[in-house]
């Protein structure tokens, strides 16, 4: 019998670390990723302002696994009922697996947006802002970040602290195509993470679509407007393996012999909801996926007649947790936190999930680097 997942992400890794306690021992468990490193990726702005902290949130896969075997190439293709995998090294066959490859960046297509603009989902990405940033700092220009979720509002965050510790006067402009920031959330976290960004002189456009752009100017409809830097976290679309994110029930089955997990995926829970995608769902799926894949490959194994019964994930939300800058907005059931209790609280979110994929000693360091606010 072989396992294989396919990503070492939130999703990935929380997979096969249950699996390597809860599957025999005689069961192959591989995991595939392009990387080497398991990224901390919702902590992944903050480097934008604290490149220190790239090793803290960078973790040698191999220090996570202690019986899985890690294989790193690039997926290029998945059979998800034979059990097929494409990988630029190779192929790779399994008797049952996961996809969990998360998401890119989408453009949709807008002209002049893919090669003027900067996402934000690598190192590579946050260095990138990070220097493009020093520039607009020096001429005191504009940096328009495009779309308000919660990577957009963090990163806007990032830099309008940034430019208050560097006592710099740029412009940072958040833009939104809806009509509120953070648009799936509640009301009262929205108005928060507003006051937050306005207190730090972010300019919020909300109901502002954006249809292209050239080196100088996004156009906005029959608008233009100016920038320096453009950072664009409007959205996200499939894994080119994938195609688009494909759309997965509550069981988290994606063919014959393979679920799919976290971003990679749309999934409806078993309340029929669309689940966001963030790292707390991803983390929550990998756990129902754990079980099913237990199941699934304990039933191929003794060839039994009936399908076992699959467990269902039901989405949850635990409350939201965003930074800005050195300030944090929390949403604890229905209260809204802000100050030193919702950094505290942001910080600690950071470090327990570093210490349940089992990075204790860069948990305690992450911790230490957070509150020193050391550069
Ligand atoms: C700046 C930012 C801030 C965020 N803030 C928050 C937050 O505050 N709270 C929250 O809950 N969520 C937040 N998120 C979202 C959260 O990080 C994602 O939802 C989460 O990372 C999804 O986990 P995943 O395992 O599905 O995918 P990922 O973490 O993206 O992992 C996917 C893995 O697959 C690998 N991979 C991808 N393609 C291939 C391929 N073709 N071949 C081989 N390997 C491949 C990648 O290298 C990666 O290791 C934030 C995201 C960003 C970018």
């Amino acid at each position: 019998m072989h396992v294989a997942v396919l990503g070492a992400g939130y999703a990935g890794v929380s997979l096969v670390q249950q699996l390597e306690s809860s599957l025999p021992d005689e069961t192959e468990l591989t995991l595939v990723d392009e990387r080497d490193i398991h990224l901390v990726q919702h902590l992944l702005h903050r480097l934008i302002r604290k490149p220190h902290l790239e090793e803290r949130i960078t973790i040698p896969i191999d220090d996570l696994l202690t019986r899985a075997q890690f294989r790193q190439a690039r997926v290029t293709g998945v059979d998800p009922d034979a059990g097929r995998v494409e990988l630029s090294d190779g192929e790779l066959s399994y008797d049952v697996g996961a996809v969990c490859l998360g998401a890119q960046t989408a453009f949709y297509g807008l002209p002049g947006v893919t090669e003027h603009a900067t996402p934000l989902k690598r190192v590579e990405h946050a260095r990138q802002i990070r220097t493009g940033f020093e520039a607009v700092q020096t001429e005191g220009g504009r940096a328009v970040v495009c779309g308000a979720g919660l990577s957009g509002i963090q990163v806007a965050g990032e830099l309008a602290e940034l430019a208050r510790e560097a006592e710099t006067n740029p412009s940072v402009v958040l833009l939104e195509q809806k009509s509120d920031i953070a648009p799936s959330f509640p009301a009262q976290f929205q108005d928060a993470v507003r006051e937050e960004l306005l207190d730090r002189g972010v300019e919020i456009r909300t109901d502002t679509s954006v249809s292209g752009a050239d080196e100088a100017a996004l156009e906005l409809g029959a608008d233009r407007l100016a920038y320096d830097q453009l950072i664009w976290t409007g959205g996200l679309t499939g894994q080119d393996a994938l195609g688009d994110r494909p759309q997965v029930r509550a069981t988290l089955r994606y063919g014959d012999r393979t679920f799919a997990v976290g971003d990679a995926a749309r999934v409806i829970d078993a309340d029929g909801n669309q689940t966001p995608a963030t790292a707390q769902t991803a983390v929550r799926q990998a756990s129902v996926a754990a079980t099913n894949i237990e199941r699934l490959s304990r039933h191929q194994e003794k060839s039994e007649g009936f399908e076992p019964q699959l467990k269902r994930y039901r989405y949850r939300p635990l409350g939201w947790l965003v930074s800005v800058g050195d300030g944090s907005v929390a949403q604890v059931g229905p209260s809204v936190v802000r100050g030193r209790a919702a950094e505290a609280l942001k910080t600690t979110v950071g470090a327990g999930y570093l210490t349940s994929v089992g990075a204790v000693r860069d948990a305690a360091q992450y911790v230490r680097g957070e509150f020193s606010g050391s550069d």
